[in-house]
């Protein structure tokens, strides 16, 4: 195969680097994607233009925890696609109230209100949370304040990237929707001094995925379940990336035993086929909406309800967290082996899901994603020096070991 001149790097043949280069020419630059064009996928593994292989290491951040084109997921969709895809909520459907039922008993909640993507399905929540706070709590109109957590990452709309910390997210993009609070994540003490009889919502993630795959403090989420219980604040669990098995349980807030008021959910919820976001909550929360006040023309549409209620079946039965959590122990006893010698600084995380964090000789998270990329493993890198592993929970144990080699040469050779 041909290789050019062009930045994408050597082993980059000629139908990848014009790909790459009609994208630049045509795209906005809103991203800076490792040079790789990927034409198919299966399980967790994906292939080229050129047809060289790749073991996912970052399934769609956790958007395909059951693999690429997961067969039961596939048929599901196909059926639905045979019968009907969108009817719009104008009118009712056959998927959407076996749908709502079966998410709602998921997530030990009484209601659904679904939506398409993470973003959405935020935004969602905090319509949900004003709304209670006004006509639930009594907070006078205009006044709700909702905390959230420094490092956040809850999606790219305005009202969203208002309340984000990092400023490639959030500058200039203003002027910004006001009523947010920024306390340190895993901070009890500054949650707690930001709460207010105006405060209506708490938002989190149990785990946060984009600062880095930081879990807190034990202790905290407990803490912070007590504190919006005794203070009347909902407490709004954004378990986009954190839910549907990635840590080992449904919910990562169950590594503490907690449940939240609210969960956001999305990614996984769609199977990797197509965007299902929803907020799941209970009747006292959901039932301040009347017809009219909130919606989406896609939201809860066939497709998405059929796929949905497949991933709901999938993650009944328990087996996909059993896998994450006996995958997980097993990659996070890998990783830590190579914590303090081998270039590794730290690693976090919990489930089939890890933060690790490089020594900086060893070059920057950018550096070591393409080395990677070389040895036949796609990851991402996350701020500046941190690599996130993710692998679709169907990985097999023997390519989640094949793939920690690859990240022990790449070390071992920089
Ligand atoms: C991805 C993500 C979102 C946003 O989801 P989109 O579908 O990209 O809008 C929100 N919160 C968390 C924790 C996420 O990981």
């Amino acid at each position: 195969m041909s290789t050019t001149s062009s930045p994408v790097g050597q082993v980059t043949g000629q139908g990848t680097a014009q790909a790459i280069a009609s994208a630049e020419a045509h795209s906005a630059h809103n991203y800076h994607p490792l040079p790789v064009v990927v034409s198919s996928a299966e399980g967790a593994w994906m292939t080229d233009v050129e047809g060289r292989r790749y073991l996912d290491m970052l399934a769609g951040y956790s958007a395909l925890n059951f693999g690429h084109r997961n067969q039961r997921l596939i048929d599901a969709a196909k059926a639905q696609l045979e019968r009907v895809t969108l009817t719009s909520r104008a009118f009712h459907h056959d998927r959407f109230a076996r749908f709502c039922e079966q998410l709602a008993e998921l997530c030990g909640m009484e209601m659904v209100l679904p939506m398409n993507t993470g973003a959405e399905a935020i935004e969602t929540a905090v319509k949900t949370a004003r709304k209670w706070g006004y006509e639930v709590k009594g907070v006078p109109d205009g006044e709700a304040r909702i905390v959230v957590a420094s490092g956040n990452f809850h999606g790219r709309t305005t009202t969203v990237v208002s309340f984000s910390t990092d400023p490639e997210a959030r500058a200039g993009f203003g002027p910004y929707t006001p009523g947010f609070d920024v306390v340190p994540y895993g901070d009890v003490a500054a949650l707690e001094a930001a709460v207010t009889d105006r405060t209506v919502a708490v938002l989190l993630e149990p785990i946060q995925g984009e600062a880095g795959v930081l879990v807190p403090p034990p202790g905290y989420l407990a803490a912070v379940r007590e504190l919006t219980r005794a203070r009347n604040v909902l407490f709004v669990a954004d378990e986009i990336q954190s839910g549907l098995g990635r840590t080992g349980r449904t919910f990562a807030c169950e590594h503490e035993g907690v449940v939240p008021d609210m969960y956001v959910l999305g990614k996984a919820l769609g199977g990797g086929v197509v965007p299902v976001s929803a907020v799941v909550s209970s009747a006292e929360v959901l039932g301040v909406y009347r017809p009219g006040e909130h919606g989406s023309t896609f939201g809860g549409n066939p497709l998405a309800c059929a796929v949905g209620l497949e991933v709901i079946a999938m993650l009944r039965t328990g087996e996909f967290q059993e896998r994450a959590a006996r995958l997980g122990d097993h990659l996070h006893e890998q990783l830590g082996r190579l914590v303090g010698h081998g270039g590794v600084t730290q690693v976090r995380g919990r489930g089939l899901w890890a933060g690790v964090d490089i020594a900086p000789e060893h070059g920057t998270g950018r550096q070591i994603s393409e080395r990677l990329m070389d040895r036949g493993v796609l990851v991402k890198d996350t701020h500046g020096s941190t690599i996130r592993l993710a692998p679709p929970l169907v990985i097999s144990q023997e390519d989640l070991d094949w793939g920690l080699a690859q990240l022990r040469g790449v070390l071992a050779e920089s």
